[in-house]
C-alpha cells in the first residue's frame, strides 16, 4: 500500500516553506514559481481578487490597505495587549477589537480572524505540495515558536483546521532545525538552536544523538524579530525626510510602505556588502512639488541602529543557557536558523558570546520545514525513527487566594506531561471556586499570562479548609494544555482545554472553513 504523504510546513511571520520526507531525504518543495520560500502574505485585489505569497507580496505597495502579512504576531493575541497595540502603529492595514477583545483584521467590508489569514497560507502551502506530487495532500506537521503561549498554538491549530489540514502534531521550530541538523550524524553532541525571523527570536539547547533530539532549555521572545530592525530603519529614514524637507510623512500609507520595502532591501544588502543606497523617487509631494529621498547607507550605521536588538537575542540566549545549566563552552555547536540571522553582525555577536562560529552549511530558510517534513514522516510510520523531548516553555499553575501564583507544572518539564494537586477553600461554607490557569514565572498571578478559567460550583458547604478540590494540569505533545478541577465530596468537575480563550468557537472555525472554500480555494475533488 502507497503511503499517505505528510508535509512539514513552517508557518512564518514572513515567509512559509513546505518540505516532504519520503524515503531517507527530505526536501524542500519549490512553489510553481520555482522559489523555494512563499511570502506569508496575503491581499484582497482592486477587483476583489485573493492572492497569496508573491503576487500579493508584490503589489503590497500600491495596495496596502488590503494586503496582509506579519499575521503571525497577531494570532492568539487580544486586541488590547500591549504587543498588538505596538504593531498597530506600523501596520498599513486595518486592525479592530473582535466579541471578546480579540484581534481581528478588516479588509473592505470583510472582517478576518489572524487564523483566517493564516489558513489561507497554510492552505497555499499545502496546495504547493499537493502539486508536486499529483495528489491531495491533508496530513500535514505544523511548527510553531518554541515560545509561543498556549492560546498561539491553538490558534495555529484552528488555522489548520480551517485550512483543512489533519495537523498531525505542532512542533516547535527550534526542535525540528535539531532534528533536521541531526540527520546522519553519529555522535552526541550538545547544540544551541538560534532562530531569528521576521517577527519571533528562539533559542534552544539540545542533545543531539543517534535516534534522539532531547530538548534542554528554550527561551525567546515572540516579538523581537527582523520587522524591528526594518522598522528602526524606517523611523530613521522619516527623520531623515523631515530633516531634508521638513514635512512629516508618518501618516502617509503608502510613503510608509515604501519606506518600509526599501529599509527591508536595504538591510538585506547590507549583510553582502558594506553599503547600500535607498533610492525612492515621488516618496510624497510639497507645496514646492514632488520630493525624494535619496541616502547611502553604511553596514555601520544599521549595526548601531540594530545593535540594542541584537544584544537582546544574546542576552536571551544566556537565559537559555542558565535554564539548561549550561556554560557557553558546553555547546559544540551553533546552528543558524532563520533569514535574520544572516546579518553579519549576528555571527560576530554570537561568536563572542559562545567562544566558537556558528555552524555553516545550513540553510536558515529550509531547515525548520525539512525536520517538519522528518517528524510528519516519523508519526505516519507509526512513531518510529526519532524521538523527539520536547519542554514546557514556561510554568503552568492557578491563581490562589491573595494573588498569589501556583506553580503546579515548571518550565523545562517534559512534554506530554500532567500534575494533580489538591486546593481547599479559603471561607468557611464557600460553595464555588474560580479555577484561573495562568502561565509564567512570577509569584504574583496578575503578572501572569491568564489562559482561561472557569467556575466549579456544587461544593458541599462546609468550614474552611475542608473542602478538598483536586486540580490537573496536563499538556499534551503539542504543547496544548488542560485542566480540570474536582470537589471531591460532591464528585462534581469541570474541564477547560485551552480553545477559545482569546480565538475562535468550533461554529467559526467551521463557518471559515466553508468560507474560505468560496473564495476559491476550496481543494481538488478526486
Ligand atoms: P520568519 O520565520 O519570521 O517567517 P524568515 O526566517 O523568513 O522569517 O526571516 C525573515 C526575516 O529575515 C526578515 O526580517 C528579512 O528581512 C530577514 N532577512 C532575510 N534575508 C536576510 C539577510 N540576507 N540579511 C538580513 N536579514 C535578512
Ligand atoms: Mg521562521
Amino acid at each position: 500500500m502507497k503511503e499517505k504523504p505528510a508535509i512539514g510546513i513552517d508557518l512564518g511571520t514572513t515567509n512559509s516553506c513546505v518540505a516532504l520526507a519520503q524515503g531517507n531525504r527530505p526536501e524542500v518543495i519549490p512553489n510553481r514559481s520555482g522559489s523555494r520560500i512563499t511570502p506569508s502574505f496575503f491581499a484582497v485585489g482592486a477587483s476583489g481578487e485573493v492572492l497569496i505569497g508573491h503576487p500579493a507580496k508584490r503589489q503590497g505597495i500600491t495596495n496596502p490597505r488590503n494586503t496582509i502579512h506579519g499575521v503571525k504576531r497577531l494570532v492568539g493575541r487580544k486586541f488590547s495587549s500591549p504587543e498588538v497595540q505596538d504593531e498597530i502603529k506600523n501596520l498599513p492595514y486595518q486592525l479592530l477589537a473582535g466579541p471578546n477583545d480579540e484581534t481581528r483584521i478588516q479588509i473592505g467590508n470583510e472582517i478576518y480572524s489572524p487564523e483566517e489569514i493564516s489558513a489561507f497560507i497554510l492552505k497555499e502551502m499545502r496546495k504547493i505540495a499537493s502539486e508536486f506530487l499529483g495528489a491531495e495532500v491533508r496530513e500535514a506537521v505544523v511548527t510553531v515558536p518554541a515560545f509561543f503561549t498556549d492560546a498561539q498554538r491553538q490558534g495555529t491549530r484552528n488555522a489548520g483546521r480551517i485550512a483543512g489540514l489533519d495537523i498531525l502534531r505542532i512542533i516547535n521550530e527550534p526542535t525540528a532545525a535539531a532534528l533536521a541538523y541531526s540527520m546522519g550524524r553519529r555522535q552526541e553532541e550538545t547544540i544551541a538552536v538560534y532562530d531569528w525571523g521576521g517577527g519571533t527570536f528562539d533559542i534552544s539547547t539540545l542533545v543531539i544523538g543517534p535516534g534522539v533530539v532531547e530538548v534542554l532549555s528554550t527561551y525567546g521572545d515572540s516579538h523581537l524579530g527582523g520587522e524591528d530592525i526594518d522598522n528602526t530603519l524606517v523611523q530613521f529614514l522619516l527623520g531623515e525626510f523631515q530633516d531634508i524637507h521638513q514635512a512629516d510623512i508618518s501618516g502617509d500609507p503608502l510613503a510608509r510602505q515604501r519606506l518600509k520595502e526599501a529599509a527591508e532591501k536595504a538591510k538585506v544588502e547590507l549583510s553582502e556588502r558594506m553599503e547600500s543606497k535607498i533610492l525612492l523617487p515621488f516618496l510624497a509631494t510639497g507645496a514646492k512639488g514632488p520630493q525624494h529621498l535619496e541616502i547611502n547607507l553604511h553596514r555601520n550605521d544599521l549595526e548601531e541602529m540594530s545593535v540594542h536588538l541584537v544584544r537582546r537575542t544574546i542576552d536571551i540566549c544566556a537565559e537559555s543557557l542558565a535554564l539548561a545549566s549550561l556554560k557557553a563552552e558546553e555547546i559544540d555547536h551553533v546552528i543558524l536558523v532563520g533569514g535574520q540571522s544572516r546579518m553579519p553582525m549576528v555571527r560576530r555577536e554570537l561568536e563572542k558570546f559562545f567562544g566558537k562560529p556558528p555552524v555553516r552549511g545550513v540553510n536558515p530558510d529550509e531547515v525548520v520545514a525539512l525536520g517538519a517534513a522528518i517528524q510528519a514522516q516519523v508519526l505516519q510510520t507509526g512513531g518510529e525513527g526519532i524521538l523527539l523531548l520536547d519542554l514546557v516553555p514556561r510554568s503552568l499553575g492557578i491563581a490562589t487566594y491573595g494573588g498569589h501564583f501556583s506553580s503546579l507544572i515548571k518550565r523545562g518539564t517534559r512534554i506530554p506531561t500532567s500534575t494533580d494537586h489538591t486546593f481547599t477553600t479559603p471561607n468557611d461554607n464557600q460553595t464555588a471556586v474560580e479555577i484561573n490557569l495562568l502561565q509564567g514565572e512570577s509569584a504574583k498571578a496578575a503578572e501572569n499570562e491568564l489562559l482561561g478559567k472557569f467556575i466549579l460550583s456544587g461544593i458541599e458547604p462546609a468550614p474552611r479548609g475542608v473542602p478538598r478540590v483536586e486540580v490537573k494540569v496536563a499538556v499534551d505533545a503539542d504543547g496544548i494544555v488542560r485542566v480540570e478541577a474536582r470537589d471531591q465530596a460532591s464528585g462534581r468537575s469541570r474541564s477547560l482545554t485551552v480553545t477559545s480563550a482569546h480565538g475562535l468557537t468550533e461554529e467559526d472555525i467551521a463557518r471559515m472553513a466553508k468560507t474560505s472554500d468560496r473564495l476559491g480555494l476550496a481543494d481538488k475533488k478526486g
